[in-house]
């Protein structure tokens, strides 16, 4: 059911802050982002911290770089619900006044008593409604509850699930306000989504049984009930709920891996929804397609290979200037840089060489760090399988052809090759993999005429040398510098 064009649509983040932001957050942040922006709406970020015991100013900077890094930003707030108990106490004393509540002095020990009471029956540990008609001292240690209508049925449409419909019977008394004056979560949720008058609640379906509890107190305070959208899960591969067994779900984990905050975005803006098959979008994009109408009802499974992908996707179209700040993130310290890197232009180049090769910012480290820094190792197994006895003749020739070589360009260097493979009547890859080797340590790296001309006369002489001495040692393993 599509929405009217609404500038006065007012959504939220409420995250409680007791983690990261993790993968399942962050989606419900951009899709209340992008329907906000969408509709020229307003985004409110609340921080939902009355669990004082599980809530900590950690997981609130967390949370905040997360949605920084994301570029998720918001228009008011962001509001902590520590700093609103006044409040919640004000409007849980007019629900007292006008019998919505009551007061309830029910000793622990007997409502424990009861439930275990009620478990050994096989039926649902329900608050029993004692106090609802007693008339309980103020000065008294006491709770508030909120009286749930009886029998009643609890209907609302949801925007992605459709109608839903629960029995009031099997909900409790809830406990508003506690003995200690704070408020208890599903209530300060509730006074909150009213005070910032929020028009769309969208909020993962782990909040659903939330719903039909919080209605009635909307109801009870006189309020516009708000549009509900409970976004599907997201499971792991195994078809249960993503956790940390399936690997990384913080975001910030991702920006440590190499991931680009636009490829996750775009990653996770498909887990749910859908825009005909179109599978890259840019922000412009996203906020001018995205709707409700198209958030599927069914979970969505986290595909860490189709992440990659997009990653690799958003590396490749990438300028390079733009990748340069970001490969120095990824790169680990250089100790012993060679004189290009003090080259802004050679930065520059290096990514835009090397970009549609990178799956992860880590990839293209990787793959950029022998072009900076003398200190580059080899692989072992590409120094056992490539730098052999075997291959000893080809690396001493073209050690020798490139030296005599004046111009260092591509054509010079494409001459030389191909001058060898006659001589030697061995193809260019045969040619090609020693002196790859050699000069970055690996066996996967751009085309050898780019290496060559971007490891430079001098280090590429340097590095053929030492290949052909370690292709002629007897032993043949471990690790080794220039
Ligand atoms: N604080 C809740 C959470 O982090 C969200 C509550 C809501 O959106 O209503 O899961």
């Amino acid at each position: 059911m599509p929405l009217p064009k609404d500038p006065s649509m007012r959504v939220r983040f409420a995250p409680s802050p007791t983690g990261h932001l993790h993968l399942g957050g962050a989606r419900t942040a951009l899709f209340n982002f992008l329907l906000a922006r969408h509709y020229g709406g307003t985004l409110v970020l609340r921080i939902e911290d009355t669990d004082r015991e599980r809530s900590t100013q950690d997981s609130i900077a967390a949370i905040l770089e997360g949605l920084g890094w994301l570029d998720l930003s918001w228009d008011e707030g962001p509001f902590y619900q520590t700093g609103r108990f006044d409040r919640y106490r004000e409007l849980a004393m007019e629900l007292l006044e006008k019998g919505h509540a009551y007061r309830c002095d029910c000793p622990p020990d007997l409502l424990e008593s009861k439930r275990a009471e009620a478990m050994k029956q096989g039926l649902p540990p329900r608050y029993d409604g004692r106090c609802r008609d007693r008339s309980v001292s103020p000065d008294r240690p006491h709770v508030l509850r909120f009286r749930t209508p009886e029998k009643e049925s609890i209907v609302f449409d949801d925007l992605i699930r459709g109608p839903l419909s629960f029995d009031s019977s099997v909900l409790d008394d809830l406990i508003i306000i506690r003995s200690d004056g704070g408020p208890t979560y599903n209530f300060a949720v509730v006074v909150d989504d009213v005070d910032m008058k929020i028009s769309h609640v969208i909020r993962g379906d782990d909040h659903i049984n939330n719903t039909p509890r919080q209605i009635p107190i909307f109801r009870a305070l006189g309020a516009p009930l708000p549009d509900f959208a409970h976004l599907p899960m997201i499971y792991g591969p195994d078809r249960t709920r993503l956790s940390k067994r399936h690997g990384a779900t913080s975001v910030m984990a991702y920006r440590d891996m190499g991931f680009l905050p636009q490829a996750l975005v775009n990653y996770l803006v498909r887990l749910g929804w859908s825009h005909k098959d179109q599978e890259i979008f840019t922000r412009e994009e996203l906020v001018h397609f995205f709707d409700l109408d198209h958030v599927g009802s069914s979970p969505s499974v986290f595909n860490p290979e189709k992440l990659l992908w997009l990653n690799a996707h958003y590396i490749k179209n990438t300028p390079g200037a733009d990748l340069v700040p970001l490969l120095k993130e990824a790169l680990p310290p250089l100790p012993d840089p060679l004189s290009q890197s003090s080259d802004p232009g050679y930065w520059t180049r290096l990514a835009d060489e090397l970009k549609g090769r990178s799956k992860t910012l880590n990839d293209l480290a990787q793959l950029a760090h022998p072009f900076l820094d003398r200190s580059r190792t080899i692989d072992p197994e590409a120094r056992k399988k490539v730098l052999t006895l075997a291959n000893s003749t080809v690396l001493e020739q073209l050690s020798l052809a490139l030296r005599a070589l004046e111009d260092w360009s591509g054509e010079g260097l494409r001459n030389v090759f191909a001058q060898m493979g006659e001589s030697l009547h061995m193809k260019l890859g045969e040619l090609a993999q020693p002196v790859r080797v050699a000069i970055t340590g690996k066996t996967v790296s751009p085309g050898i005429f780019e290496v060559l001309l971007l490891a430079g006369r001098e280090i590429s002489l340097a590095r053929l040398e030492e290949a052909l001495r370690l292709s002629r040692e007897p032993v043949n393993n471990g690790n080794t510098h220039d």
